[in-house]
């Protein structure tokens, strides 16, 4: 197992390298030279085998000995260490809650691996990896928590000022430790071309090594496969539908590997919200990145997803085939806004506005679709959104994680737009 650049232009290359480098030098994405085939009984089996053994089970053909077998058994089973349970809605749809994990989004299970991954890979070198992650929310939270307490690594978030969730705030800013968070006085995009500034800086990467840890490392898309073995473990009947909230398509992406290697889905279903290149590209072939818009499900707010070549690059650019697997649909913030209203008033289910997306493409398709079933994953708590309280108009029941998070201290830095700042931090770390 080694793993290409899908530009071609850059080498080849080992999962240890390509953890490292998060991207390769020509821009592509990192790809697996092939797609292991698990044993054909592993699916029967799945209801008898722990969470952490099927993860293990699941990534060791692309780890490909580079860790060592009990390291690697440690790594998955850190990784996987809360429940995630399918439960359900309707007696056709069920939803598999991604949202048990510290920063409550399906991003701890890839962060949490990553980390691992390279606390193991930086072990035999005595300088200091920082990681540095700009977040318009969920992706900071996960990455912090992920590499909090890991030994070797410091952590620098940058995020928008005033433009995150009160809980998204509080888990990115009451860590503290090595992790670091710069507020910034800006937007999203500032904070991710301070970052970009900083990792491309030629003196800084001459006295530090830094890396990314943004959702195209495959140490963060990999692992996201095992909770689609987790659904499956729990489900029983014909193979289900899976919709899955898309944005940059990572998720989707490893849950198709997942079907490659021999899980059973009936269909997946791409659940965008009005950023709908990707559904435009399934009924037109043509692929048209645009500005992203403002949305509910402010996660998915992508204009130019950038896993969605390693989706292409699985069906091997073969449009007929990627069709009969995948069907893509866009869901406003108006019928979003109303699945959430509707479900928690019929079926007493309250669904994050991301999840809504999800659940409302998934019920469309069934309804055309008499014999099916289907799973949403529902890939955040509520809880993390100021919006939900608004749109079905009562208090999100907060999780106890989350009220200890407001007894916390906020500890961060404000910063303007200001490159000086951000390096002078980084600096401090080395
Ligand atoms: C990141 C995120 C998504 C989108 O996932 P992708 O892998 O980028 O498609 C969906 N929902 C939530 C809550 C997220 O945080």
């Amino acid at each position: 197992m080694h793993y290409f650049s899908t530009n071609r232009k850059s080498p080849a290359t080992s999962f240890r390298d390509a953890v490292l480098a998060g991207q390769p030098d020509d821009k592509g994405l990192y790809f697996p030279s092939e797609i292991p085939k698990l044993e054909p009984d592993f699916v029967e089996r799945l209801h008898a085998i722990d969470n952490e053994q099927i993860a293990f089970d699941v990534i060791r053909p692309y780890v490909a000995g580079e860790i060592p077998d009990d390291d690697l058994f440690e790594i998955c089973s850190e990784t996987v260490n809360f429940d995630f349970p399918l439960v359900e809605i309707t007696d056709r749809i069920s939803t598999l809650e991604l949202f048990h994990g510290p920063t409550l989004a399906f991003k701890d299970v890839g962060a949490r691996f990553m980390s691992r991954c390279l606390r193991h890979f930086s072990s035999d070198r005595s300088e200091k990896t920082v990681v540095i992650v700009a977040t318009s929310g969920d992706t900071g939270g996960a990455v912090a928590a992920g590499f909090h307490g890991v030994e070797g690594i410091e952590v620098v978030i940058l995020y928008p000022k005033g433009k995150v969730s009160k809980v998204q705030e509080l888990q990115l800013t009451t860590l503290g430790g090595n992790v670091t968070t710069l507020e910034l006085r800006g937007t999203f995009d500032d904070c991710q071309m301070l970052a970009k500034q900083a990792l491309a800086d030629p003196d800084l990467r001459t006295r530090v090594h830094m890396t990314s840890a943004n959702s195209i490392n495959v140490a963060r898309w990999l692992p996201q496969q095992f909770y689609y073995f987790y659904a499956l473990k729990q489900w029983a009947g014909e193979s289900p539908v899976i919709s899955v909230p898309s944005g940059n398509f990572g998720n989707l992406a490893s849950g198709i590997l997942a079907n490659i290697s021999g899980l059973p889905v009936a269909k997946f279903i791409a659940a965008c919200n009005a950023n709908d290149v990707v559904p435009r590209f399934m009924q037109t072939a043509d692929y048209e990145p645009r500005p992203s818009v403002a949305t509910l499900s402010n996660a998915m707010d992508v204009g130019a997803p950038s896993n969605f070549v390693r989706i292409l690059e699985i069906f091997d650019n073969k449009f007929v085939d990627l069709k009969e697997r995948l069907e893509a649909v866009s869901v406003s913030d108006e019928t979003t806004a109303s699945t959430m209203r509707e479900i928690y008033s019929q079926c007493n289910y309250l669904l994050d506005p991301h999840g809504a997306v999800g659940y409302r493409a998934l019920a469309d398709h069934l309804q055309t679709h008499p014999e099916q079933r289907g799973i949403v994953l529902e890939t955040a708590h509520p809880v993390k959104f100021d919006s939900v309280n608004e749109i079905i108009g009562t208090q999100v029941d907060m999780p106890a994680s989350v009220r200890e998070l407001y007894s916390r201290e906020k500890r961060s830095t404000e910063i303007g737009i200001d490159y000086a700042a951000v390096r002078e931090i980084i600096e401090s770390k080395i």
